[in-house]
């Protein structure tokens, strides 16, 4: 993008400017140049919004299901034909290879088509009590969803979180992330050009503590749906208290993944690195703390080594394993990170500077890193680095490994490598996270597994049958015959 484009927000259809008139702007992290100005929206243009959601409430609520699902559908079709274009915004915008981009529309898509295939099938029951009364339940949409995304997966956390939404009968309102805003529109024109009435989903871009704590105070929203840092999730909270509404929070992970000695060390190294770099580490999900047993250790960490030395970093269009991270606040808090483990004692098995592509582009690249014999309570094992950095851990027994697997605030996803049957089924059980693999991690994009986390990971679950129950209610119907 040689020329920098203006964005404005989207509510009630219309594309407007902020009503204060205020603009900011977003990078490319791949080179650190402006890529473009959006409209700074404050409490006035959320107003705005909410008020544009509700006022299509009663419109989408009341359209049939079956033709809900099959808006829905065609949203999904003009996702996959706009896939090159929305996934050329995603790299210029959030840094990411290519292909990790294209795929991100893909799964994007997939959040329609699946809650398409929901609409229709939102059945309440009938609940037996003698042959005095019939009752039976209704699932009805709770309202106006306001949806706060982060800059991380902007297409896939926004679908995951819209797509059911309005399956279910909700309008919608979001906010998406200061750092990257530019796919979201792009999917919100999108979802009007598809003929979905004004107002269902509007977007707001701005600041998180202007027009994000507008939003998920304002007294018009029924529903808010979070994904984002624990501490921001937290003010969530407490914002959607005043106001007695539920909240879907997804927070951060420090997520485990547990070699045992008969594992297939080939197929864990590989796949356990790859979720360790994706994205540069800035994903919820990243395998970021490795635990394993000394008859394995060495061979692990010598595969994984390995593979981190041969890792491509580059700018997102040169299709790298790695792109860069966000910002350069963020490249500095990695370093932070590493340079503190170092000073600390603990071993920089490779990796552990700012890549030297940092000068050639200009942007905020980081090597991968592996950091060995990693204490349990040192800063690095705790803390949610969101950079491309893997700790090692030492155990010494299946159940030191699940003790320090658990040894953690976050519970978001766990991996586990073995060729046991019965040990992998025991430590899925003893492992507190929201999801577990065994032998692999992540199952396509997952849009079918109920996805959340323990601990400070989050409440509530998305994605799956299970995710619609965030924006429905219940109502029960007692008829005395
Ligand atoms: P963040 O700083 O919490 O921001 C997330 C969103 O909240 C952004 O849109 C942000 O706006 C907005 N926001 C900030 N302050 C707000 C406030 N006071 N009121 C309302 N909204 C506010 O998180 P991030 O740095 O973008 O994302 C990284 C975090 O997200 C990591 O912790 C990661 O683990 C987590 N994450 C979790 C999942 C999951 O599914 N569990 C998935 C992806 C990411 P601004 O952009 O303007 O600040
Ligand atoms: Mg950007």
């Amino acid at each position: 993008m040689s020329v920098i484009e203006a964005h404005r927000l989207l509510i009630g259809g219309e594309q407007v400017a902020a009503r204060s008139g205020g603009e900011f702007e977003t990078t490319d992290p791949s080179t650190g140049q402006v890529i473009a100005r959006l409209a700074r929206g404050t409490a006035a243009d959320v107003d705005d919004a909410v008020g544009a959601a509700r006022a299509a409430l009663p419109i989408w609520r009341a359209t049939k299901p079956a033709d809900r699902g099959r808006a829905l559908l065609a949203i999904a079709a003009r996702l996959l034909e706009e896939q090159d274009e929305l996934a050329r915004i995603e790299v210029i915008d959030t840094g990411k290879p290519l292909r990790v981009a294209k795929g991100d529309v893909v799964v994007a898509a997939r959040y329609f088509e699946y809650y398409a295939g929901a609409a229709d099938k939102l059945f309440g029951t009938t609940i037996p009590l003698g042959d005095e009364f019939l009752d039976y339940t209704v699932r009805e949409p709770l309202g106006v969803s306001a949806q706060v995304i982060p800059w991380n997966y902007p297409l896939q956390m926004g679908a995951r979180g819209l797509a059911p939404a309005l399956a279910a009968g909700c309008t919608t309102v979001v906010k998406p992330a200061e750092e990257a805003s530019l796919s979201l529109l792009r999917v919100a024109q999108i979802i009007g050009e598809s003929g979905l009435p004004a107002g269902v989903v509007n977007v707001v871009t701005g600041i998180g503590e202007e027009a994000g704590a507008a939003l998920v105070s304002h007294p018009g929203v029924d529903q808010i749906t979070f994904t984002g840092s624990v501490e921001v999730g937290q003010s969530i909270m407490r914002a959607a208290a005043a106001n007695v509404v539920p909240v879907t929070l997804e927070l951060g992970g420090k997520c485990p993944t547990l070699v045992f000695d008969d594992a297939d060390l080939d197929a864990a190294a590989a796949t356990l690195t790859a979720a360790a770099i994706q994205h540069a580490g800035q994903t919820c999900s990243a395998v970021s703390r490795l635990v394993t047993t000394a008859p394995v250790h060495d061979e692990l960490v010598a595969r994984v080594r390995r593979i981190m030395d041969d890792a491509r970093v580059g700018p997102g269009f040169d299709d790298p394993d790695l792109g860069p991270v966000i910002t350069a606040e963020q490249l500095a808090r990695v370093s932070g990170y590493v340079d503190g483990a170092a000073a600390g004692g603990i071993e920089v098995a490779c990796g552990g500077t700012v890549a030297e592509e940092a000068e050639r582009y200009g942007g905020y690249f980081f090597r991968p890193t592996l950091l060995d014999h990693v204490p349990p309570d040192a800063t690095v094992a705790r803390e949610e680095i969101f950079g491309p950095v893997l700790s090692v851990f030492d155990a010494d027994s299946e159940d030191e490994a699940i003790a320090l697997a658990n040894r953690s605030d976050y519970g978001l996803v766990c991996g586990v490598w073995t060729r046991d049957v019965a040990r992998a089924h025991r430590v899925a059980a003893a492992i507190e996270a929201g999801q577990v693999f065994i032998n692999g991690y992540g199952a396509g994009g997952g849009v079918e597994l109920p996805f959340g986390g323990y601990k400070k990971s989050g409440i509530g679950r998305e994605k799956g049958i299970e995710g619609l129950n965030s924006y429905l209610h219940t109502k029960n119907v007692c008829l005395r015959l």
